[in-house]
């Protein structure tokens, strides 16, 4: 082989679509994750048994197609059975959110970076449990349509109870007006089945159409400092900010804005470095998780400091804003009769984007409501914001908002 043929590598694959794995907090999503993508994402359970902050986990899968027996197939190139390649049919990104019902909030930041979801059901429990509910709503307020429900540990339980936990599902998604999406049973463990599951996600899932014309947005869903301890400011590289493009393009070299930035004022960057699961990328486009080295000191981009943030062409986001007015609709179920008013002075968690924020409530009439937000944010108009409201210790969705 001519020295240096192979210095003209292909870029890797981006991912063109998010896939959210939402559910009930035992339902086994992270064991899905890694029967479908081979590794583990980002573990939450983890971060809970250390107490630091709870993130979104992401792992990236390509699905493939066997030539000789058309099975689906991921995690191997090979197929499983008849052990020869399969041809790549399509990249994901998939988020695994945690299903704890004190990190209601955190799903409800890393909706806004799915494009559909997997709603995991554990057989072996009743369904509805009560975050089954409570993400269906959420990613449905957020306008995500497209949904396959894997009835997972179906090796735990016997067929009588295999067919009356898919009647409980079924009569559930009939319930929430989601009579169409499919049923796969599965099993994460023993990986049963997942070659149905792929094949319902391709099916129910297509690659979003994303506008390539539009003014680059990404929302930012982590943030990292990448560099070792103690090395020296030279070798420093930028501030990472992690997260998936809404539209829009991205390149090396192309000067961003940070909004809202810091203390309300937006920030500008380059871009030094974009990469995929996959490795380095040149440009970028939306689908699929990316992370964006910048020239910000990297003590911004630390710990998640910049999550909820939005990148945006230089002078195409609209200014940060404290002061919200919403026309909000009560989530049906989610919310008694008498509990449907919010009240002035009332506090509230709003979920603009992938940001989580604070806000008391100004002026209340009916369904428009006016907030005054703790902390700066994007706010588009006709933007879907989820609202939270404490009740018995913990954060409950419980209506939705459309900025005006
Ligand atoms: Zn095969």
């Amino acid at each position: 082989m001519v020295k240096g043929a192979k210095s003209n590598k292909k870029e890797p694959l981006q991912a063109e679509v998010n896939i959210g794995l939402i559910g009930h907090v035992d339902a086994g999503k992270t064991s899905l994750v890694e029967a479908l993508t081979g590794k583990w994402a980002d573990t939450h359970s983890e971060e809970l048994k250390r107490g630091i902050s709870i993130r979104i986990g992401y792992a990236d899968a390509v699905f493939y197609k066997c030539p000789k027996c058309s099975m689906l197939f991921s995690v191997s190139e090979k197929c499983p059975k008849c052990k020869v390649k399969g041809e790549p049919v399509r990249k994901v990104s998939f988020v695994d959110a945690p299903g704890h019902e004190t990190l209601m909030t955190t799903m409800l930041s890393g909706a806004a970076m799915m494009h559909g979801a997997v709603l995991v059901v554990a057989a072996n429990e009743k369904c509805p449990q009560a975050q089954t509910i409570e993400h269906l709503n959420a990613i449905r307020v957020l306008g995500l349509k497209k949904i396959v429900v894997a009835q997972n540990k179906i090796d735990l339980v016997d067929k009588k109870r295999a067919m009356e936990s898919y009647r409980e599902i079924k009569t559930f998604l009939e319930e929430n007006g989601c009579e169409n999406t499919p049923i796969v049973p599965v099993a994460a463990h023993s990986k049963a089945n997942i070659d149905l599951l792929i094949e319902a996600i391709v099916k129910t899932i297509p690659r979003p159409a994303f506008d390539l014309s539009k003014p680059v947005k990404m929302y930012c869903g982590r943030s990292f400092d990448v560099n070792k301890p103690g090395t020296k400011p030279a070798g420093l590289k930028g501030g990472v900010l992690g997260g998936t493009l809404i539209q829009g393009k991205i390149k090396l070299g192309d000067r961003v804005e940070i909004a809202p930035g810091i203390a309300g004022k937006k920030i500008i960057t380059t871009i030094e470095d974009i990469s995929c699961a996959g490795g380095k990328l040149k440009e970028a486009r939306p689908g699929g998780l990316i992370a964006l080295e910048t020239t910000l000191d990297p003590s911004l981009t630390q710990n998640d400091q910049m999550k909820g943030q939005v990148v945006g062409a230089v002078g195409s986001l609209p200014e940060p804003t404290q002061v919200l007015a919403l026309e909000i609709e009560f989530l049906e179920r989610q919310v008694t009769e008498t509990a449907k008013e919010v009240k002035t002075n009332e506090l509230l968690v709003l979920t603009i984007g992938t940001m989580t924020t604070i806000g008391m409530v100004t002026e209340a009439r009916k369904k428009k409501i006016k907030v005054a937000l703790r902390s700066p944010a994007i706010v588009e108009k006709g933007q879907s914001i989820a609202i939270s409201r404490k009740e018995k210790m913990r954060w409950r969705l419980i209506a939705f908002g459309r900025a005006e």
